[in-house]
């Protein structure tokens, strides 16, 4: 036979390398060794590391290892190109980015094979999906620069941005971090992850070319510790992070209490759902997409393939043979499937992870193929017989492992799926529309594809529920992330409390029968569990009731009870508003009552508090209806529906002043949203709230919905930042409880709001929009085929 007989015989692949040399070129260019990028120039190299290739082993080039000085320098000049950069005209701005698109664009080869050189990812991918996604991100918010004012009136940039990636998608995750904060009037830091600095330093490149004036982009190369020297540095206003769960926690931690704004972009470990009546090849070449995209070094990874049992063995007997068919070797061979893994250390940590789940008894499965002889290499390799309590289950393995269980029904399915700490992503496969759009809203995470995968763009939002972070990247809700109130600014210290010295005075002295507040748990009145009662006095300091001294057990009862009530997320808006507006309407009625309640705590007219908090319960029963999502039109045949869904149990810890107002100005966006609430009303004045009971008992809110528990603000706040059944909480008190609540939301990374010692006058009404309605939301983009 000759050879192109054989060829079609076999139908073996050919090589088809790219060619490595113009980077090659480029590295030489700069001597192979590189320091940072800082106010529009380079720094000498200091201290460097090796960047090497991880298909060869090959050093490609020396990086500087950031020091807390080279970070000081970025600061600095961040913060002095600031005011010029903010100030240009969005169209201005809008004109940079555009340059830098257009650059991008005209130098996407270069970037692609020097991303796949550093990173081993397959040159397929570098060239047909990070660089014209990191091209069109620019592309849009180059359009959102100009947009600006009339998306986000009132608004204005943080300030210095710091901003950490990691080394799977290097340039696709700076490009999500630098074009929303520059589009927004940020000037930025970014680091760079150890392993992949050169096409971070590439761009340094382009925006000397795009002639961005110095110190917008500052780019510092180094490794953990130059992260923490950003994290770290008071001069810098947010700090926006994609990464481990781990280092995502150890920044909330180090960032409480500072005031910086945070985003988080975290781990995953996303199911991939597929349903008995899906076209299940489609669905086995959406899961090769899913799992061996990037050797599985992929957040969103659909790493936990859930099967129909009905049709489990015939799909894991066609995905077998599909694994046999995909190629691992030289990322830059352009038929290559699955290149190499980043570094020698993730290759050992995945090998390491899977010896620990077949010591608890998964089967693992891999091809019978042929590796490269040196370099960061794995198999592709699929888990079964494992149960949801296994490592391999639980833990995010970040390497070409997919990790398969069955289940019968679509419950069962959601089940599983939401079975995990993290909520990031996930994929449904099912040929029934009405099936796969019943199971989208019910999986807890940010995104959704349904009937594909792993897909991206510009203009929709990306980020995750639970422990895989908060904060979006990518469409309207990634620019907010880099924006706030302009009034913020002008916020004063909340005025110090006026104690009066307690007088001994008896309650009863008005003459009433005495009155025994109690708690408000699951729709009913509660003792409080430790059997102490707290005083209640007057702004003159006689005593003028009693209220019960809520502890962690009344706290705990209060968070089972608003689980319970979850389904108040998907009570229809209109049942919602309808309840608000029940409530105000009882409230009003007693108007007169409350009013004077108010005024025997505070000693102030109490009649325009309660009018001011009968508009807000009205205020938000109006939003419960419209505060909704969009649908986007992604350059793919889809449709992203971004929906506006709830963020689950909000714990509310009221302000000491407005004893009415500062709880209902609280709980009325979250209930208006769908969140159930734990509510701890003013300790120095609760009777208002306490009050409320009959109010409640009497509007139609469902049992658990509204929760409420009395007692010392600051030890309940921390007791519900460290409970995780809390889901979001928001704090307002003093700055140091303040930094407490933020340190101790860290377990399950509880989304909060606080307010730092800071007075917010709850009365004003810039607080009855989508300043407190953004916080009791999330947004979450699912992914509908659409169209020819
Ligand atoms: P890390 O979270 O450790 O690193 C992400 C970035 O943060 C890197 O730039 C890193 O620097 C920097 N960093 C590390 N420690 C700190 C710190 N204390 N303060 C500030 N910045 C810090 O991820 P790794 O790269 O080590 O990967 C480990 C695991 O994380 C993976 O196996 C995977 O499970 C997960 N991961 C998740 C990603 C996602 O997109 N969700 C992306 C990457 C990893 P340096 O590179 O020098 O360590």
């Amino acid at each position: 036979m000759n050879k192109i007989a054989q060829i079609f015989e076999s139908l073996d692949y050919g090589p088809a390398p790219e060619g490595p040399q113009p980077a090659l070129d480029w590295l030489d260019s700069h001597g192979k060794t590189f320091g940072h990028y800082i106010d529009g120039q380079w720094t000498k190299p200091g201290k460097t590391f090796s960047s090497d290739n991880p298909a060869t082993g090959a050093s490609l080039a020396q990086i500087t290892d950031g020091t807390a000085e080279d970070v000081d320098a970025a600061v600095k000049a961040a913060r002095a190109a600031f005011p010029l950069w903010s100030a240009l005209s969005g169209y201005e701005r809008g004109k940079y980015l555009y340059a830098i698109a257009r650059l991008i664009q005209k130098h996407a080869r270069l970037f692609a094979v020097l991303e796949s050189l550093d990173n081993g990812k397959p040159i397929r991918e570098s060239r047909d999906v990070d660089i014209p996604l990191v091209a069109r991100h620019f592309y849009h918010h180059a359009g959102w620069a100009q947009h600006l004012s009339r998306a986000f009136p009132d608004h204005v940039p943080y300030g210095v941005c710091g901003q950490i990636i990691p080394w799977n998608f290097p340039l696709l995750m700076l490009a999500w971090k630098i074009a929303p904060a520059l589009a927004a009037g940020n000037t930025v830091i970014l680091k760079p992850a150890e392993f992949t600095s050169l096409t971070a330093l590439l761009f340094a490149e382009i925006c000397d070319r795009a002639g961005l004036p110095k110190g917008v982009v500052n780019i510092v190369t180094g490794e953990g510790g130059t992260g923490q020297a950003i994290t770290g540095h008071p001069g810098i206003d947010k700090i926006a992070f994609t990464g481990s769960t781990e280092v995502g926690k150890a920044i909330r931690a180090a960032t409480a209490g500072t005031g910086k704004g945070l985003s988080l972009e975290l781990g995953g470990k996303s199911p991939y759902i597929v349903f008995e009546d899906a076209d299940i090849d489609s669905a086995i070449e959406g899961l090769v997409d899913a799992i061996w995209f990037n050797q599985g070094q992929v957040c969103c990874a659909g790493s936990r393939l859930l099967v129909q049992e009905s049709i489990e063995e015939r799909f894991i007997t066609k995905l077998k043979l599909r694994m046999s068919t995909l190629r691992v070797g030289d990322p830059l061979d352009k038929s290559v499937d699955i290149g190499a893994l980043v570094a020698q250390v993730q290759v050992t940590r995945v090998k390491d992870m899977l010896k620990a789940g077949a010591k608890e008894g998964a089967v693992i499965y891999e091809p019978d193929m042929d590796l490269p002889a040196k370099g960061c290499f794995l198999k592709p390799a699929l888990v079964t017989n494992v149960s949801p309590a296994n490592t391999l289950v639980t833990e995010e393995i970040f390497g070409p492992v997919l990790v398969a269980m069955s289940f019968r029904t679509p419950e069962e399915a959601v089940q599983l799926a939401n079975n995990t700490k993290y909520g990031l992503a996930a994929t449904i496969w099912s040929e029934n529309i009405n099936l796969a759009l019943d199971i989208a809203p019910k999986i807890k995470a940010g995104v959704v594809w349904i009937n594909g995968t792993n897909q991206f763009d510009a203009a929709v939002g990306f980020g995750g529920y639970k422990e895989s972070g908060y904060g979006r990247e990518g469409g309207k809700e990634g620019l907010a992330a880099y924006l706030k109130p302009a009034w913020e600014k002008d916020l004063k210290p909340a005025p110090a409390a006026k104690i009066a010295p307690a007088k001994a005075a008896n309650p009863l002295d008005n003459g009433h029968v005495d009155q025994t507040a109690k708690m408000y748990i699951g729709g009913k009145q509660a003792r409080p569990d430790s059997g102490y009662s707290r005083p209640v006095h007057s702004a003159t300091g006689a005593l003028i009731g009693e209220v019960g001294d809520g502890n962690r057990k009344d706290i705990r009862n209060a968070v089972e009870a608003a689980r319970a009530a979850l389904g108040w997320s998907t009570t229809a808006a209109h049942s919602r508003a309808q309840i608000l507006y029940f409530l105000a309407e009882n409230l009003d009625y007693r108007r007169e009552e409350f009013a004077a309640r108010i005024k025997a705590q505070t000693g102030e007219d109490g009649a325009a508090e309660v009018a001011l908090s009968v508009e807000r319960l009205f205020a938000f029963a109006g939003w419960a209806d419209k505060y909704d999502g969009a649908v986007h039109n992604p350059p793919q045949r889809t449709v992203a529906i971004a929906m506006v869904e709830p963020i689950g149990v909000i714990g509310i810890v009221a302000p000491p002043s407005r004893p009415l107002l500062g709880s209902i100005a609280l709980i009325a966006p979250a209930l208006a949203m769908g969140n159930p609430v734990v509510l701890v009303p003013s300790d120095r004045s609760p009777l208002s709230v306490t009050d409320l009971y009959q109010v409640i008992e009497t509007s139609d809110v469902p049992h658990g919905v509204i929760n409420i528990v009395t007692g010392d603000s600051i030890t309940l706040a921390k007791t519900l930042a460290e409970h995780d059944g809390v889901d979001g909480l928001w704090f307002a008190g003093s700055a140091e409880a303040s930094a407490m609540v933020e340190r101790a939301s860290i377990s399950n990374l509880k989304q909060t709001w606080t307010s730092r010692g800071l007075y917010y006058d709850l009365a004003d009404r810039r607080f009855e929009g989508d300043y407190f309605l953004s916080k009791a939301t999330q947004v979450k983009n699912v992914w509908v085929p659409y169209g020819a």
